[in-house]
């Protein structure tokens, strides 16, 4: 399977899948068999600890239409998929999808046809979540919020399930940023974007990867990387702070000029000083993400260490 003749490359980031892999393969084998065009799947173990890594392994040298990129140790979903990104080599473009099988492969076909009608990029959207109630309400009002507060548009409850045209491919491979939130991403760079609403399914098996810390960590990325509200919003609560402040002074002021009595305020006094303590904690930990993501990117330490690559059925050695 020479470069030329690749239309498109999927990708499936897997992070201690071996109970949904047998199915993966089987709907992903189906699928490249029947699409009509030309795929290549890329599987990236992000340093499973189950056997997933032999898995991909066994796959790959079975069936050369498989790249197997094997990642030195857990980096992260987003750091998975900007792996896999990397080996693309379809000429048309690349599909992302999640190796849980949450996002049907077969609708590899319907967003083709709109790559071939003329876009870029072709995000699904989900119809329907069917997490528990308390993951779909911060789902939902952690999206609208970083719509509301983002510097361009990034499209509502679409994860990272995409087509993406080759110029986008090899666009996002060039974005050095290190801390990677793809579906920023890929709607920063533009070009002609479209929606495919679809129904997400369940998990096929095992449990989700994606704890409540990691979700949080991706959602800061989401609002750190892409907005410059929260630090606008310190400059804001400062203005607000300085009235609030000159208005209680020219009160008392007043009171202590013309009736000689001032409040007794003990309680108005640590109040105030607990209420500006947090403020001030939370104003240095919003410079603080900052900071961080500077440090990370000055540091500049490749963004993934790949142990192994299998290609063409070989182990190819970098
Ligand atoms: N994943 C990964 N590395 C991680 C966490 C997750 O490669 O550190 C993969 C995982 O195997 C799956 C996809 O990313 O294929 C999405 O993860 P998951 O299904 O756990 O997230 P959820 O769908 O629950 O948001
Ligand atoms: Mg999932």
């Amino acid at each position: 399977m020479s470069n030329e003749t690749i239309d498109i490359s999927i990708i499936a980031p897997l992070y201690n899948e071996e109970q949904v892999f047998s199915l993966l393969i089987e709907r992903l084998t189906a699928v490249i068999n029947k699409c009509g065009f030309s795929c290549e799947v890329i599987l990236v173990n992000d340093g499973s600890s189950d056997a997933t890594d032999r898995l991909v392994e066994e796959q790959c040298k079975k069936d050369p239409r498989f790249t197997g990129v094997l990642l030195s140790r857990n980096h992260g979903h987003q750091l998975a998929v900007t792996a896999g990104l990397s080996y693309v080599r379809g000429k048309k473009g690349a599909m992302i999808i999640d190796g849980d099988l949450q996002d049907p492969p077969e609708l590899i076909t319907d967003f083709y046809k709109i790559l071939n009608d003329g876009y870029d990029v072709i995000y699904a959207v989900r119809k329907n979540r069917k997490e528990s109630m308390l993951k779909k309400m911060a789902y939902k009002s952690y999206y609208r919020f970083q719509k509301s507060i983002s510097s361009f548009s990034i499209p509502i409850d679409s994860g990272d399930f995409s087509m993406i045209s080759r110029r986008v491919v090899d666009i996002m491979n060039d974005m050095p940023e290190q801390s990677r939130y793809l579906r920023g991403m890929r709607a920063w760079v533009g070009f002609r974007q479209k929606a495919f609403v679809y129904e997400r399914d369940e998990r096929h098996a095992g449990e989700t990867k994606y704890s409540w810390s990691k979700l949080f960590q991706l959602a800061f990325n989401g609002i750190f990387n892409f907005s410059d509200f929260p630090i606008k919003i310190i400059t804001r609560m400062g203005f607000i702070t300085v009235l609030v402040s000159l208005i209680f002074f020219g009160y008392n002021l007043y009171r202590k000029l013309f009736y000689n009595d001032v409040p007794q305020g003990f309680t108005a006094t640590i109040l105030t000083i607990i209420l500006f303590c947090g403020v001030q904690m939370i104003s240095l930990g919003i410079i603080g993400e900052y900071v961080l993501r500077i440090y990370n990117q000055v540091r500049n330490r490749p963004l993934f260490v790949v142990d192994k690559v299998i290609q063409e059925g070989k182990e190819k050695t970098e």
